[in-house]
């Protein structure tokens, strides 16, 4: 048998929405805790400088999210980090959420889990695929890198795969043009190592040895097909919502995002989405931090009105 905690709020995800909804809970005296399949921070860790984050002009993205954790140790909430849950029911007045090692019962439960990269179709059974600059960068100075993708995270961490010191950077987007901000591509486009294809896709890898030699470009008009040696190979196809754990039991918008009302709740009563997993138009650690405030409020209402009606 896995021990068994009460408490009145359980919160999925550890990014800024997720540990925004704790501080908030925390400060109404629900007690609260935070379970996080990786570490706390979310997408923001991979975020080299965040340029729009009121109060600080200018910071790392790791650095933000220890400051948020920070603030959430300050206030006592538990955090369990590499943390699987393995079973959630999420209807009736008490909820389960089952994790590898223990049983949480609560009033409420606040879905945080955000969104991952699309992967590439093909198999990608090497070491040298990538979905994040930040993180895998570090190792392709005065290497050649082809980065997949044409909008916005593409272009961004190309500029800090040049200034990680790569000696030629490919990007292709199979669209015919590219869709990241103007001033972006005019930024990447003026690097002399940098050489940017539409209208090409990657259809294959080479590998020898089971370590990526090249990649095989395929330009989409003419059918043509070359073999591009590389070191290393990025990916940035556009995210999709993690809702794995709980698809069968939320209301979901066609493209998978929870379908939340102006409290930030969902078909069932007690169940809150909050953040990028959420059907919006901008998806920013602002507005998520905005959803997490007003679901940690509606939750603190919620427990309030279900315990009035006990009395
Ligand atoms: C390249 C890039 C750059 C960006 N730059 C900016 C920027 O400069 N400024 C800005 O405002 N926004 C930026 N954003 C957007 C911002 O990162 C997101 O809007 C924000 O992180 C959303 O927060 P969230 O907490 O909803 O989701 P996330 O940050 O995705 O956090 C979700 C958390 O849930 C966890 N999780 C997922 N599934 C489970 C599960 N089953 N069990 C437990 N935990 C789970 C994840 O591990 C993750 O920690 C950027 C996004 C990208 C991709």
């Amino acid at each position: 048998m896995k021990p068994e905690q009460h408490v009145d709020l359980v919160i999925v995800g550890g990014g800024p929405a997720g540990m925004t909804a704790a501080v908030y809970a925390a400060q109404a005296n629900l007690s609260t805790v935070i379970l996080e399949e990786s570490v706390t921070g979310g997408l923001v860790n991979s975020t080299h400088t965040v340029l729009n984050f009121p109060s600080y002009p200018k910071i790392h993205g790791m650095e933000l999210m220890e400051k948020m954790r920070a603030h959430v140790d300050s206030l006592s909430v538990p955090v369990e980090e590499i943390c699987e849950i393995e079973a959630l029911s999420l209807e009736g007045e008490m909820k389960t959420v089952e994790t590898d090692e223990e049983l949480f019962r609560s009033r409420a439960v606040i879905l945080a889990t955000g969104r991952k990269p699309v992967p590439l179709d093909l198999p990608t059974e090497c070491d040298e695929v990538h979905y994040c600059a930040i993180c895998d960068g570090g190792a392709y100075k005065d290497k050649r890198v082809l980065v997949v993708g044409g909008g916005n995270s593409a272009f961004d961490e190309s500029l800090y795969l040049l200034q990680v010191g790569v000696s030629t950077l490919t990007l292709v987007e199979s669209q015919n043009r590219f869709f990241a901000a103007d001033t972006t591509q005019t930024q990447l486009l003026a690097d002399d190592r940098v050489e940017a294809r539409t209208g090409t896709k990657l259809v294959d890898l080479c590998l020898e040895e089971g370590r990526l030699a090249g990649a095989i470009l395929e330009n989409l008009a003419t059918g043509n097909r070359e073999t591009l040696p590389v070191d290393g190979i990025f990916v940035f196809l556009g995210q999709s919502p993690n809702n794995d754990l709980f698809k069968d039991q939320i209301t979901l918008s066609e493209k998978g995002y929870i379908l939340a009302g102006a409290d930030m709740g969902t078909n069932l009563p007690g169940v809150y989405g909050v953040g990028d997993i959420n059907e919006k138009i901008f998806r920013q650690i602002t507005t998520a931090m905005g959803d997490a405030t007003v679901a940690a409020l509606s939750v603190e209402r919620y427990i309030r009105t279900l315990k009035g009606n006990m009395t």
